[in-house]
């Protein structure tokens, strides 16, 4: 028997395509007849709906409005069209950050995703990986181990004083997840932020700076000045 089911991006477990299964909707203006399995609506009714996620059992809502009569339909990736989308939620994270190369925006993406699924060392392991990426396409002329590099880096005053730290804190977290240490949801989390902000300082910054100046908004381009 046909059922109400939507692909989507799952905002909890962060599978990028799956499957979510109707749980319940109810009127928040209109007609609307909702039978076991089929809707029937007239334009303009709008409705809450709930679904369940197959990978992750999380639920997400979506506020659905019909654009035209509807008669005995199910709701499926071939009549979700005949509906307009107003709300869902809760929304997909955005979760890497800006002008971060795509290369270790994947492996970012997949710290972010072992986190969502429950596997804080994986989380923890990822993050030290896209820190040591990072610093090395960054800063390509600083040489050395991780640890090294963070102390020249600190030195020479290419990281301010708290990235080193942060970026320390990041480098021990990450060690204690390889070494096999008890590892928590709490530490991945943390991990995860410091590593989160140490894109944006690293990237995100540079990128808008950069942006700017190519357009002629920078402030060495005739902006407001030293005021
Ligand atoms: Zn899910």
């Amino acid at each position: 028997m046909p059922q109400h089911n939507l692909i989507r991006p799952c905002p909890h477990c962060l599978t990028e395509r799956t499957a979510f299964t109707h749980i319940s909707h109810n009127l928040i203006a209109g007609y609307l007849r909702i039978d076991t399995e089929s809707i029937t609506a007239r334009a303009g009714d709008v409705f809450n709906t709930l679904w369940a996620c197959n990978s992750c059992n999380r639920s997400v809502g979506i506020i659905l409005k019909a654009l035209e009569d509807i008669s005995h339909q199910y709701i499926d990736e071939s009549t979700i069209n005949l509906f307009s989308e107003i709300e869902s939620y809760p929304r997909v994270p955005d979760s890497v950050p800006a002008h971060v190369p795509d290369r270790i925006a994947r492996f970012y993406l997949d710290a972010v995703k072992n986190q969502a699924m429950g596997i804080p060392h994986g989380c923890g392991k990822l993050c030290r990986h896209v820190l040591e990426l990072a610093v090395k396409d960054r800063f390509q002329e600083t040489k050395g181990t991780l640890y090294e590099r963070i102390l020249k880096l600190g030195q020479s005053g290419k990281l301010l004083p708290d990235m080193v730290e942060w970026a320390h804190e990041i480098r021990d977290i990450g060690n204690d997840a390889t070494h096999g240490d008890a590892f928590t949801e709490e530490e991945a989390e943390d991990i995860r932020l410091l590593t989160e902000y140490m894109l944006v300082y690293l990237y995100t910054l540079p990128g808008i700076l950069a942006r700017r100046a190519s357009t002629g908004a920078g402030s060495g381009q005739g902006g407001s000045g030293a005021s």
